[in-house]
């Protein structure tokens, strides 16, 4: 089985995916790209994300085509298929419906800095992309324009792009913007949210920096005998 352990990784974000409120149904999709090899595992369309296994999980090319599994890959795969094209320090990409995140594409609003975590996503704002039809190369152009170098956008009108150096970034900066959309909305209910500075923005995706560098060295700590 090719690329088993992005394989593994999908199915199993997938599940946890089923398990957050991240999606409905069988909307979303996730992938992982190994670089090495010029192959990106992801998930297949309309299957139970509670019943996915890494046999599940079909392997294509950067030209979109299927080197390995036998299930049809997700209707995104351009939108996935584009990141890895454009983007040289992408290799994972999550795509949700969740409902919070989505409330604010169909309104076409960008996620402002309400909250200091929204610098996962590598700038002061996460901004809504226009609409365009599911599937279709345009929406994937589209999308990877408005990322602009950065890791997340909104989809106007169907949902939220996230994508990361690693499957761990790009899942957490989904459940981020869902988060950050849900208190943004909630604050709009009762009030005015205050929404921080690019120069704050700045200083935060600054110390998120300096927390990645600790935890890689925790990481690679080797305990004195
Ligand atoms: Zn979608």
């Amino acid at each position: 089985m090719q690329l088993q352990k992005e394989r593994e990784q999908v199915a199993r974000y997938c599940r946890k995916l089923s398990t957050s409120r991240l999606t409905t149904g069988t909307s979303g999709n996730i992938s992982i790209f190994n670089r090495e090899s010029g192959l990106f595992a992801i998930s297949p369309g309309s299957l139970d994300y509670d019943k996915m296994t890494p046999e599940d999980i079909v392997v294509l090319n950067l030209e979109a085509r299927v080197v390995d599994g036998c299930r049809r890959p997700s209707s995104e795969v351009l939108l996935h298929q584009m990141c890895y094209l454009a983007r040289k320090d992408i290799n994972a990409v999550v795509h949700t419906h969740s409902p919070k995140a989505t409330t604010l594409a169909v309104l076409g609003w960008d996620l402002p800095a309400v909250h200091y975590v929204i610098a996962f996503g590598g700038g002061a704002t996460i901004p809504c992309a226009p609409y365009r039809l599911f599937g279709t190369p345009e929406l994937a152009e589209t999308a990877v324009q408005y990322l602009d170098g950065k890791y997340g956008c909104l989809l106007a009108s169907h949902g939220v792009l996230a994508a990361g150096p690693d499957i761990g970034h790009a899942y957490t900066l989904a459940e981020q913007i869902e988060f950050c959309a849900d208190v943004y909305l909630r604050a709009r209910m009762v009030g005015t949210p205050n929404i921080l500075s690019d120069e704050q923005m700045a200083d935060a995706i600054a110390q998120f920096k300096v927390y990645a560098k600790q935890e890689e060295a925790d990481n690679h700590f080797v305990p004195p005998v």
